[in-house]
């Protein structure tokens, strides 16, 4: 009977596409003769907002360079546009802008006419083009905890991560590595396997201070790089293995009340709409007036390249999906293009967005823990293929993606 009870339940997992592993924790005796709970790993997949691969090398990350020393690390190219939400959705879908329809950190949809998807919008209809890793993960079983990430918070049919938190700029980075141990120190069943952590900081004081060595700007990234060593630590502490995946989603530049393309010099403001301005252009023109507006934007100009949506070179891997505006303008790096100068942008600071192949725009990446060799530096990838390593690291069979695990391939353990 009880054989047969948890045959049923085998095959239950098995239909449910859960993979072939333990449910339960085994305990067995060590050394000293106490009960040790042999854990799991955990992937946990960190994204420092807007690190670039050159702060690894300024002396202020010990913990970071540790487990670079221990794993794998590299710059990585981010997708085009190389901005916030595009790339966060690329790394845990490991599909390109383009391709899951975050194609802005603003953006339309001529199917929501009147709408605006602006950082803050949950309605799945903007999200649902992709699906992400954690997404994926619950349905195969395995359990999900978001300690923010953009999207995490969309409900996807009724799924969504087992534990996230409502983002919340305001709750200090201690608190969000707080978070995430107490959540592994639950017993098995209800601890999670996949963790997502999100560290706003450094890009923030990258676009107030610019990317050069700075006091405020390192302080930042000394404080990050604090927290992950003190999380390390915690997890250590419980004897919980985990696989790192360290990233982030663009890089810096420095830009200057000098480099500023002023939009109105073009264009008066009322012959378009302007749907996202500064590190590149997005416009649609109005209903009546399309071809004043492409030949006002079409021509050239200084700093500044538009095209028709369909005419967007293909390098950039953007422009099939319906989202992306009707004209789009490439600003040359450190240069912005602006309707109104900010008050605050009165000296050097930063920005993204560019074309995502200038080494400016490259993104970091490192991986470490127990399924890495310590394979050191690896050649530039893109990365679309992040996502591919996060499945593998965390056991989820993945869906269909524009990556694959080959940049990891001969770094992983069997
Ligand atoms: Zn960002």
């Amino acid at each position: 009977m009880f054989k047969n009870l948890f045959s049923l339940i085998l095959v239950g997992l098995l239909l449910a596409g859960a993979p072939a592993q333990a449910t339960v924790t085994p305990e067995q005796d060590d050394s000293s003769g106490q009960k040790v709970e042999q854990r799991h790993p955990v992937t946990i997949l960190i994204s420092i907002d807007g690190f670039r691969p050159d702060y690894l090398d300024r002396g202020i990350t010990p913990n970071l360079n540790a487990l670079a020393a221990t794993g794998i690390y590299g710059p990585m190219r981010p997708s085009f546009p190389s901005k916030t939400f595009p790339n966060h959705w690329t790394l845990v879908t490991g599909k390109t802008p383009d391709h899951h329809g975050i194609v802005g950190n603003t953006m339309e949809d001529a199917a929501r006419p009147g709408e605006v998807f602006k950082m803050s919008t949950q309605d799945p209809f903007w999200w649902n083009q992709a699906e992400p890793v954690w997404i994926t993960a619950e349905k195969q079983g395995i359990r999900s905890a978001t300690m923010f990430w953009p999207g995490s918070e969309v409900d996807f049919n009724g799924v969504r991560p087992a534990d996230w938190w409502p983002f919340n700029q305001k709750l200090s980075n201690d608190r969000r590595i707080n978070a995430i141990v107490d959540w592994m120190r639950r017993p098995a069943d209800i601890r999670p396997r996949l963790v997502t952590l999100y560290f706003d900081t450094v890009d923030t004081a990258g676009h107030y201070y610019g990317p050069a060595p700075s006091e405020k700007l390192h302080a930042a990234i000394a404080e990050v790089d604090g927290e992950i060593g003190r999380l390390k630590q915690q997890l250590d502490d419980l004897g919980q293995p985990v696989n790192f995946v360290i990233a982030s989603d663009h890089g810096m530049t420095e830009t200057s009340p000098d480099r500023i393309i002023y939009l109105d010099r073009i264009m008066a403001r009322d012959q378009y709409r302007l749907v996202e301005s500064g590190n590149y252009l997005a416009i649609e023109p109005l209903e009546d007036n399309r071809d004043a507006v492409r030949a006002a934007f079409l021509r050239p100009h200084e700093h500044m390249q538009c095209w028709d949506r369909e005419n967007i070179p293909e390098a950039l891997g953007y422009g099939t999906n319906p989202r992306v505006p009707s004209i789009f303008c490439l600003v040359e790096t450190g240069w912005v293009v602006l309707q109104d100068v900010p008050e605050w942008m009165t000296g050097i600071g930063g920005g993204h967005g560019y074309d995502h192949r200038d080494p400016d725009m490259m993104a970091f990446f490192l991986s470490s823990g127990p399924a890495i060799r310590a394979d050191g530096q690896l050649p530039v990838f893109d990365n679309v293929n992040i996502y591919s390593l996060v499945a593998r690291l965390a056991g989820v069979n993945p869906v269909a993606s524009d990556g694959s695990l080959a940049p990891f391939e001969q770094s992983l353990r069997p």
